[in-house]
């Protein structure tokens, strides 16, 4: 999908600069949770499920690998043909967050270095998991063709990760079957990233949403519902843009990041979420497919 032009605007109306040795950059190529939606009705945000390009220093860190994780990669083949080193953090294996993987085509280059990282869990191994989605007779491409992946690690909550100069934390959030939250840390910079997560009571946040995102200076936040919609999808394990707007003022975030939105949103309902998130204090922004921003 090529970039978004108004998404780009938006993002680059950043309220402090960064500093291009010690910055970190975000880049958003899938925002919707559950299954892609693409279509006239989703095209200005995106249609695609999660993923998140992080560059931090010469690392290179993707975060989950939904349907856009497509998108990523051909851009990235636009630039160079260079091997790429890279490290795909999974927050769990739901559908929508491993579906592009078989269609990742950085991760059938033998030239390439792809590490996944994603949540070690009791029964069932996360290359299991992997490997699951692309046996016949649902898939004809097996996991082993994945040539440009050469590691797959489990880390658990309160485990971190050095990667360059970059330190990863990561925390268990409220999701079923679980979800992993992660910080990246580099330089002065962090960015937290919480999908999929379900909030708990009023003015109660989560502990893991508490680590992972305390001073962050972004938090990229599931937004699944409006606090509206919220009581038809209690215990669903996605949360509102109204909670995640609580959280990241109780927890002195600098940019909160909706995402993670629910198949049913379209574009003119995030219109409507973007007037109303636009008129309160503080930066927050609908991510949006394509879009950059520096932190
Ligand atoms: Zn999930």
């Amino acid at each position: 999908m090529a970039p978004c032009k108004q998404g780009l605007g938006q993002f680059e109306s950043g309220s402090r600069m960064s500093n291009p040795d010690k910055g970190i950059n975000v880049t958003f190529w899938g925002v919707r949770g559950s299954t892609p939606v693409p279509g006239p009705d989703t095209a200005r945000y995106g249609g695609n499920t999660p993923c998140v390009e992080v560059r931090a220093g010469d690392s290179i860190f993707i975060l989950d690998a939904g349907t856009g994780i497509q998108a990523f990669g051909r851009n990235y083949r636009t630039k160079t043909d260079k091997p790429v080193k890279l490290h795909l953090f999974l927050t769990h294996t739901h559908w929508d967050h491993i579906q592009g993987l078989p269609f990742f085509q950085l991760a059938y280059d033998p030239r390439n270095e792809i590490h996944i990282v994603g949540p070690k869990r009791e029964g069932t191994a996360l290359l299991d998991c992997l490997e699951r989605q692309m046996l016949p007779p649902n898939f004809p491409v097996p996991f082993s063709l994945l040539q440009g992946v050469k590691s797959v690690t489990e880390l658990s909550s309160g485990d971190s990760l050095q990667v360059g100069d970059a330190t990863i934390h990561v925390a268990a959030l409220n999701h079923p079957n679980e979800s992993m939250g992660f910080r990246i840390e580099y330089g002065d910079r962090s960015l937290a990233y919480c999908l999929d997560h379900e909030h708990g009571g009023v003015d109660d946040i989560h502990p893991g949403v508490e680590t992972l995102a305390k001073g962050a200076d972004m938090l990229v936040f599931d937004a699944a519902y409006t606090d509206e919609e919220y009581p038809s999808f209690k215990g669903w394990g996605h949360s509102t843009w109204q909670e995640g707007y609580k959280t990241a003022r109780e927890l002195d975030v600098r940019i909160l990041a909706l995402a993670g939105f629910n198949p049913g949103v379209v574009d003119a309902d995030l219109d409507l979420i973007k007037a109303e998130v636009d008129a309160l204090d503080g930066e927050t922004v609908i991510a949006t497919e394509g879009s950059s921003m520096a932190l």
